[in-house]
């Protein structure tokens, strides 16, 4: 899948539309879900042009890969949500849901979160 670069985290990060920053580091941006489906749910991106953790995973830099997989575990410190438990989620393709299309790891803590996945039917 080709990187648009039109997409609403691609805009966030040039600027053009505002975001609750929760942190920032040299190649990684978080900040609150704007429909938050937790207490806390904020959301880590890289600042590069990835659509997805396929992407990410097979064409990011390592010093990319260090700066975002670090920058997760300090937003969940930061919102306090070590101590009593938090969820990380990311979605990739069809299947998945997902609906921006630039990688991003959803952090959701704040209340007991349940079962990992609805069950069918
Ligand atoms: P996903 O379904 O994994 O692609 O999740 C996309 C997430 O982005 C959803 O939880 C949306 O609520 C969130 N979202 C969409 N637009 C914005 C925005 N402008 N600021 C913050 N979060 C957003």
């Amino acid at each position: 899948m080709t990187y648009d670069a039109g997409n609403v985290f691609a805009r966030i990060l040039r600027g053009e539309i505002p975001c609750g920053k929760v942190h920032e580091t040299a190649m990684s941006l978080a900040f609150h879900d704007i429909n938050p489906q937790a207490p806390t749910h904020v959301l880590v991106i890289p600042k590069g042009a990835y659509v997805s953790w396929a992407d990410f995973s097979a064409k990011a830099s390592e010093a990319e890969i260090v700066d975002f997989v670090r920058a997760v575990g300090e937003v969940a410190r930061m919102v306090g949500a070590e101590a009593p438990g938090y969820r990380l989620l990311a979605n990739h393709g069809p299947d998945s849901h997902q609906e921006v299309p630039h990688l991003h790891v959803h952090v959701f803590a704040g209340r007991p979160l349940g079962p990992m996945l609805k069950r069918p039917g």
